[in-house]
């Protein structure tokens, strides 16, 4: 990715010029033009002596709008945090900087994380690039969109239930949700924090294997981050493999999935057959509880990670009048968030509740314990697990967003990653009649996205 005889200052420029003639597609809510041509021209003096480059050299990164940058407005795409800036970096933001890299903007997403088509920002829909009547996916639409029209190299997102997988399918590109630990969430605006992982967004492995080895690894500010050593993913990249592969025959018969969707993963695994690969099925009898299961447990993190937002420390604080201290909690509240938003705390306070925890949250914390015994089952004999990354191309504006429990069937194929904690990645490496395209879904045991990359990396060399 490095850009060979170019300056920083020539390659930020034309992102620059390529981000204001593509400004319709609404990735970006703020672009630090100025300020990333100057780190450009400080890089640039540097330019003759490689001993000093740091590991992303000139590399040009957007960031999703939930991920704290110093001094940087960071407002998870919600009225709530309207110009609020963020008084310290996230550790990954931090790493990318360490090491040389030119952060240059960043993007919209649907409020707080929460969405699958990038229709829930206070900033407006995102469009996709391939196609603008259709959603880029979400709820790191802009990140999605930034990689796919080529207005920055690489671009960081967040994944709770797809949010970095989903939206990488439906714009034809790669997107990667490490395992649960792999990377600090030190600086990310929390969304359900059990659940929670920062992901990666690019057109090619070898970017994503130098980005994720660069953020990846133990971090005191965050408790839940991993202390296992970070492999080298660029080195294990060169690795020529036979995989030993499961899949659910539950995922390719579930009648939300797309007919077309379904033909090309079963002629993908017949392929990967015939090319020495060991494929498998194994039944899995989770599939229709994990969304359930899924809602029920993020929305409850949900209401307690946003309790936070009521207007007294930082953020939007109504106008009033206000009469007490309960009344400028619920009128800032109100006006601050968005309908999502509000639903989910609102079902999240619901199935916390006395009376019904246990019909609710305690029963989806059973099923996703279920779940991770299945997972440590399937990879006691397998290295991944195929299946689609979602039930269907990416939809058109408005088709789906009234009715709220189709979108969330929608994240039939991603959640279960996340309630199991493993890493997942979707691989652009389909084409449907419709003229959008689609990804194969891999994901690894825990820890395990060595085995992603080279996996997508065999796959994408194949297919070029
Ligand atoms: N679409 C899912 C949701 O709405 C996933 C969101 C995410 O991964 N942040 O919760």
């Amino acid at each position: 990715m490095i850009h060979g005889e170019l300056r920083c200052v020539e390659v930020v420029q034309s992102y620059l010029d390529k981000i204001e003639t593509s400004a319709h597609l609404n990735a970006y809510v703020a672009v630090y033009a100025e300020e990333a041509l100057n780190r450009a021209s400080q890089l640039d003096q540097k330019k003759h002596d490689p001993t000093t480059w740091g590991n992303l050299y000139g590399v040009v990164i957007g960031l999703k709008d939930v991920l704290c940058y110093e001094g940087h407005e960071v407002t998870g795409s919600s009225a709530i945090l309207k110009n609020h800036q963020a008084i310290y970096s996230a550790t990954a933001v931090q790493r990318l900087i360490d090491q040389d890299a030119i952060i240059i903007g960043n993007l919209n997403c649907d409020e707080f994380a929460m969405g699958s088509s990038n229709e829930n920002s206070v900033y407006g829909n995102v469009l996709n690039a391939l196609d603008e009547s259709r959603v880029p996916g979400g709820s790191s639409g802009g990140s999605a969109v930034a990689v796919q029209a080529d207005l920055c190299m690489v671009s960081l997102g967040s994944d709770t239930g797809g949010s970095v997988r989903q939206p990488a399918d439906f714009c034809g590109i790669l997107g990667i949700k490490p395992g649960y630990g792999r990377i600090s969430r030190y600086g990310l605006l929390a969304y359900a924090s059990s659940f929670d992982q920062i992901g990666l967004f690019s057109k090619n492995t070898e970017d994503l294997a130098l980005v994720l080895s660069v953020i990846s690894g133990v971090d005191e500010f965050d408790s839940t981050c991993s202390n296992e050593t970070v492999p080298n993913y660029v080195s294990a990249l060169k690795e020529e493999k036979k995989f030993k592969i499961a899949y659910f025959p539950e995922s390719l018969e579930h009648p939300s999935l797309d007919p077309e969707i379904r033909k090309s993963i079963e002629t993908l695994i017949i392929q990967l057959k015939s090319d020495g690969h060991t494929v498998e099925p194994v039944s899995f009898n989770y599939l229709d509880h994990i969304v359930p299961a899924y809602y029920v447990l993020t929305t409850a993190e949900a209401s307690s990670n946003l309790s936070r937002y009521d207007g007294i420390k930082f953020g939007y604080r109504t106008p009033g009048p206000i009469e007490d201290l309960n009344a400028l909690y619920k009128k800032t509240r109100s006006e601050g968030f968005g309908n999502e938003v509000k639903k989910r705390i609102m079902l999240g306070t619901f199935v916390l509740s006395t009376g019904y925890y246990d019909a609710y949250f305690a029963k989806a914390q059973q099923v996703r314990r279920l779940i991770v015994e299945k997972t440590d089952e399937v990879f006691s004999s397998y290295e991944l697990i195929i299946m689609p990354t979602v039930p269907s191309t990416a939809f058109r504006f408005g088709e789906k967003s009234n009715d709220a429990i189709e979108m969330f069937l929608g994240d039939l194929y991603t959640v279960y990653a996340n309630l199991a904690g493993i890493p997942g990645i979707s691989i652009p490496l389909f084409k449907h009649s419709n003229g959008m395209p689609f990804g194969l879904q891999a994901m690894s045991n825990r820890l395990q996205e060595t085995v992603l990359l080279q996996f997508s990396n065999q796959l994408l060399r194949q297919s070029d």
